[in-house]
C-alpha cells in the first residue's frame, strides 16, 4: 500500500460579483463548484489563478467570509494591494473563474461553546463568517468579537455586524480603534489597541470561552503575548489564524 492517493480535483467558483466593503478592502462573490461544496465557519480556501505571472505565484489562501448558511454563494474579502494577483482579482468579470484547491483550516466555530473573538483588520473574515453562522442557526452561547482597525472607515463590515447583534443578542462586539486622528468621522468609541484590559472586559461574563485570534502575524504574536503573560488561557482553550503576507 502506498499512500500516494491522488490529489483532489481543483474546483472552478465562477465569478459572480464584488463589492467595496471600504476604500481598500473588496468582498468577492463566486457561484459555489457544481458537485458540492461544503466548509465550516472559520475555514479557508486555496485560491488559483491559472497561468498568472506574479512573483509570488499564482495562488493564495483566503478565509471565506461567507457562511456555510448562506446557501448558493464563497465569498472572500481581501485588502486590494497592488500585486498582479489582486489586481486581476479586481478586474474579473461576471463569469470568469478562479480555482479552488483545498478547504483548509481548524480555526473553525466549535457551536457549542462561548467564544471571544479578537480581529485585527482584514482578520474579521472568519468571524463575519462564525457569526452570521450563529445568527442564522440561532446559537444562543455568548460571541464576542473584539475587533481593532486603525479608523472607522476601516471597519469592514460594519453594518453587517451591528445588525447580527440586533438579531441575536448573545453576539457582542467591542470596536477599538488605533489611528483615531487619522479618521475622517469623529470617533466617541474606544481607542488604541487591543490589551489585556480589554480582553479581560470581553472575557466578563462568559463561562469558560474558547478565545479565537486572526490578522497579520505581528497582531497574532501581540495578542499571543498578551495571552500568555497576563490571562490565564490554556493553550486549549486558543485558536490562532495568521494571515501570512500582511
Ligand atoms: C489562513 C490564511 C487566511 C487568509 N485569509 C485572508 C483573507 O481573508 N483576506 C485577505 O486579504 N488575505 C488573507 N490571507 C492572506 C493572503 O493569502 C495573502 O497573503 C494576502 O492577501 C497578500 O496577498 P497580495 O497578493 O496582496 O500580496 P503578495 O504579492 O502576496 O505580497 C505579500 C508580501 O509582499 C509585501 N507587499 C506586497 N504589496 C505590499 C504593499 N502594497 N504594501 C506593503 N507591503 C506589500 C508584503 O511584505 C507582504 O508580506 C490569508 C492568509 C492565510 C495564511
Amino acid at each position: 500500500m502506498t499512500d500516494a492517493s491522488p490529489p483532489a480535483p481543483r474546483q472552478l467558483l465562477r465569478f459572480r460579483e464584488s463589492v467595496m466593503e471600504t476604500p481598500s478592502v473588496r468582498t468577492f462573490r463566486f457561484d459555489p463548484p457544481g458537485g458540492g461544496f461544503q466548509w465550516q465557519a472559520g475555514q479557508n480556501l486555496v485560491m488559483t489563478i491559472p497561468g498568472l505571472e506574479d512573483p509570488r505565484g499564482p495562488t493564495r489562501p483566503f478565509t471565506i467570509s461567507s457562511s456555510p448558511t448562506e446557501e448558493g454563494v464563497v465569498a472572500v474579502s481581501t485588502l486590494i494591494r497592488d500585486s498582479p494577483f489582486k489586481r486581476h482579482l479586481a478586474g474579473m468579470a461576471p463569469g470568469d473563474t478562479v480555482e479552488n484547491e483545498a478547504i483548509e483550516g481548524e480555526f473553525v466555530l466549535e457551536p457549542g461553546r462561548p467564544a471571544v473573538m479578537l480581529a485585527g483588520g482584514i482578520g474579521v473574515t472568519p468571524f463575519r463568517s462564525m457569526l452570521r453562522f450563529a445568527v442564522d442557526t440561532r446559537l444562543e452561547k455568548p460571541l464576542v468579537l473584539v475587533y481593532s482597525s486603525k479608523t472607522p472607515e476601516d471597519i469592514v463590515f460594519r453594518s453587517e455586524l451591528e445588525n447580527f447583534s440586533r438579531r441575536n443578542h448573545a453576539i457582542r462586539v467591542i470596536h477599538t480603534i488605533t489611528r483615531p486622528e487619522e479618521a475622517k468621522e469623529p470617533w466617541e468609541g474606544r481607542r488604541g489597541r487591543i490589551d489585556s484590559e480589554l480582553i479581560r472586559e470581553a472575557m466578563r461574563g462568559v463561562r469558560h470561552p474558547l478565545v479565537y485570534v486572526a490578522g497579520p502575524p505581528g497582531f497574532v504574536s501581540e495578542a499571543r503575548r498578551l495571552i500568555d503573560e497576563d490571562l490565564h488561557i490554556s493553550k486549549e482553550d486558543l485558536r490562532t489564524d495568521e494571515f501570512e503576507g500582511y
